[in-house]
């Protein structure tokens, strides 16, 4: 007996094939049949505990976050407030805002007050279809800062009835006191931190944003190199508000992802291709920012690199926790259609983190994370602007 039949769905299973079943049976937190019902020889009450009409509705996969700064203190609406006055980004910096804010806040709260903060966002993520979420370090910068955030990720997902990804985002921001000595940090991140959170297994991939006002692609040459040793995977923000090679370096370390990308050029489109480095675009920061130059969306179709999209959720330039809204916002700021958006948040993002083989699409011995909408379409998802919540969740073959 399996455990569950869904049946009379509108399936949208994300994988390559052109299948479109109606119906899928799920036992021991797997998928372990896709059909229709007219293709069983009795009544499908015989065949599973339970038995689901699910009335023409939407079924897909658990969505799946590849890119998040979930675990933060604080928030910097105050500063959004002063940007809409048009106070500029040196004079907030000045005023003490812009990450350095973030910094202080998060490494300023307690364990326990930044897991309660995160803990909300987590809650807040898994109703709006989020299954498998990525968050990464960044804020705390320091060894015992670091480590704090980590161990607040790993306290979340001991807690998460999903799976929690966590990566340890090494070189995110220049602290204060190393300001003059860029490479003092990066010492200190391949000597110490990195070795400690490798020991801890507190990380399953290292990042690092490469950009003219974070860190050099010779800085985050050691850092991978370092993280390689250790058995780490790798994932990078590259491209972002400037071509700085970051993509190119990512896929020569052949790292899982190279995130946001606005300035990605050809040849690093085709470095991607090559190395099977998925594009993880992240149109809630391109929104936030009202930034006017947009990842190169047909280059990426061109060469077949795997287009993921992820909510990037942080307190200065994406303040969400909404994949469905992320597909909105890529539909109508980059024309991705409806089913680039939806394969976006399911099986590319399952590349992304490296998770394909068992999430991401909704095929036999797939681990059984699904949702049902209270929509008839993969189109209504990216049409409704994030309003559209799913009504009933499975994570592991189990109904949260
Ligand atoms: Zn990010």
């Amino acid at each position: 007996m399996w455990d569950k039949i869904f049946y009379n769905a509108t399936i949208a299973t994300c994988a390559e094939t052109a299948e479109r079943p109606t119906a899928l049976a799920i036992a021991d937190q797997k998928i372990v049949w896709l059909g229709d019902v007219k293709d069983f020889d009795q009544p499908p009450e015989r065949l599973a505990h339970e038995v689901m009409n699910v009335q023409g509705k939407l079924l897909t996969p658990g969505l799946i976050d590849c890119h998040t700064h979930l675990v933060y203190a604080g928030n910097r609406a105050h500063e959004f407030a002063l940007k809409l006055q048009g106070v500029s980004y040196q004079e907030i910096a000045r005023l003490g805002g812009g990450i350095q804010a973030t910094v202080k806040m998060t490494q300023a709260a307690s364990f326990d007050e930044l897991y309660e903060q995160s803990a909300g966002r987590l809650e807040a993520a898994l109703k709006n279809g989020s299954t498998t979420i990525e968050i990464k370090s960044g804020y705390g910068l320091t060894k015992a800062g670091e480590l704090k955030q980590l161990a607040v990720i790993e306290a979340l997902a001991k807690n998460f009835p999903g799976i929690i990804y966590p990566t340890y985002l090494a070189a995110h921001c220049l602290p204060v006191e190393y300001q003059h000595d860029s490479e003092a940090y990066i010492n200190l991140i391949c000597q110490e931190i990195l070795p400690e959170v490798a020991k801890k297994q507190l990380a399953r991939a290292v990042d690092a944003f490469c950009e003219s006002i974070a860190f050099n692609v010779q800085q985050i040459e050691r850092v991978f190199k370092t993280a390689k040793q250790y058995g780490l995977d790798l994932k990078l923000h590259a491209e972002q508000f400037s071509l700085s090679d970051g993509a190119a370096l990512a896929s020569a370390f052949k790292a899982l992802s190279a995130d946001h990308l606005e300035y990605i050029n050809e040849s690093g489109i085709a470095a991607m291709a090559n190395a099977g480095t998925v594009a993880v675009l992240l149109p809630g920061a391109f929104y936030f920012l009202q930034e006017k130059q947009m990842p190169p969306i047909d280059l990426l179709r061109r060469y077949h690199v795997p287009i993921a999209l992820a909510t990037d959720c942080n307190p200065g330039t994406s303040p969400t926790t909404s994949l469905p809204l992320m597909m909105n916002m890529a539909a109508t700021q980059w024309r991705l259609t409806p089913l680039e958006t939806l394969r976006g948040v399911t099986i590319n993002a399952a590349k992304a983190l490296g998770l394909s083989k068992t999430l991401g699409s909704l095929e036999i011995n797939k681990q059984a994370d699904l949702l049902i909408w209270p929509i008839f379409s993969v189109e209504e998802l990216s049409y409704y602007m994030g309003s559209v919540k799913p009504e009933v969740i499975y994570i592991k073959g189990k109904k949260i």
